[in-house]
């Protein structure tokens, strides 16, 4: 499909909600209208595709919303999206909308619902990666994750302070259920005397004798990141498993859905307004079953049906670093 046949979009927001959903919805909005093109909001992600919920969207509608959180479509998880005859009710209502192409902004579970869009219609379908977990391959960054990892990272700064008052050892859970990503990058920007990752497994009494060295060494105050997918648990878990093996002064703070709220960084609107200014002209381009990304501070686009596996976050450069700081 050309530009030339390209009159009308929609857009939508899926899976879990990230921080920067908003001001990537603006530009895929106010993109589409300087080129002529209609949009229209689908709200509540592919629920609201089946239950026919659009509404048109103009440029002004989509004003201020460069640093609010959440996503002013909403977002949900749909059963029924995985499922032929819920796909079928879906894209008979994009026809009956006339839309001819769609921006779906979510996470791995979104893109394999815009995979079974895209390879059941002939409506092109462009993802655009937005998760708090970085787990997506073919973008260096996720939508929402810079804003969760600095969210994360204040959070641990605060919880250093009464830490080192109270001479106790704190395990910080965060967000992470497959992938350690924003333990790792929040628990090397704190300083962390910790970090465990779900990417591999976890020694609880290793744990334990490093924190009581530790402490006989002189360092009274320590904080245990733990990403919340950790083979041993999470944070509670751990904590409850350590005083096995130590008698420790030891608090537990999980972080939850804190880390996927608020204004989203300077980094997530950009890389959320430059991936929707892409994903138009990618669909004016032609293209069309692809992710877009940032790779090497580049657009990049990759095949939607051929997604590799995101790679571990244990990365080699990472693990010399954790030696180093002896993490
Ligand atoms: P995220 O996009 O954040 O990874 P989910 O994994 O919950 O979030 O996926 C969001 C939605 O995408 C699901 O609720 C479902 O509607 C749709 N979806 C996920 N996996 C599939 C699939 N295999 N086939 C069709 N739709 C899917």
């Amino acid at each position: 499909m050309t530009q030339a046949t390209i009159k009308r979009i929609a857009v939508l927001t899926s899976g879990g909600d990230s921080s920067g959903m908003n001001p990537c919805i603006r530009a895929v909005v106010r993109t589409a209208c300087y080129h002529h093109i209609e949009v229209d909001g689908i709200y509540h992600g592919y629920r609201g595709m089946i239950e026919d919920k659009f509404k048109s969207l103009s440029s002004r509608d989509v004003g201020g919303l460069s640093a609010r959180g959440g996503t002013i479509l909403g977002s949900a998880r749909c059963r029924e999206f995985h499922t032929v005859e819920g796909r079928q009710k879906a894209i008979a209502n994009l026809k009956k909308h006339k839309i001819d192409a769609l921006v779906v902004i979510g996470g791995d579970g979104s893109f394999y619902g815009a995979e079974a869009l895209s390879q059941e219609s002939d409506i092109p379908v462009i993802g655009l990666p937005g998760t708090i977990d970085n787990d997506i391959a073919g973008t260096d960054y996720t939508i929402g994750y810079d804003t969760a990892v600095n969210v994360a990272m204040d959070a641990i700064d605060k919880i250093r302070d009464t830490a080192n008052s109270h001479e106790r050892i704190f395990f910080v859970e965060v967000m992470g259920r497959n992938a350690g990503y924003i333990a790792l990058e929040s628990g090397l920007a704190a300083g962390a005397e910790q970090i465990l990752v779900p990417e591999g497994p976890t020694d609880v009494k290793m744990v334990a004798d490093e924190l009581l060295e530790g402490r006989r060494l002189g360092k009274m105050s320590s904080i245990v990141v733990v990403a919340e997918g950790d083979d041993q648990g999470g944070a509670f878990d751990i904590a409850e498993k350590i005083s096995h093996y130590a008698n420790l002064p030891t608090r537990v703070t999980v972080l939850g859905h804190l880390q996927r709220g608020g204004s989203p960084t300077a980094n997530d609107r950009l890389l959320a307004t430059r991936l929707g200014y892409a994903s138009v002209m990618a669909l004016m381009d032609g293209q069309r079953g692809v992710m877009l990304g940032i790779v090497n501070n580049k657009v990049l686009s990759s095949s939607l049906t051929e997604r590799e596996k995101a790679p571990k976050v244990c990365l080699e450069e990472f693990e010399e670093i954790r030696k180093a700081m002896q993490i």
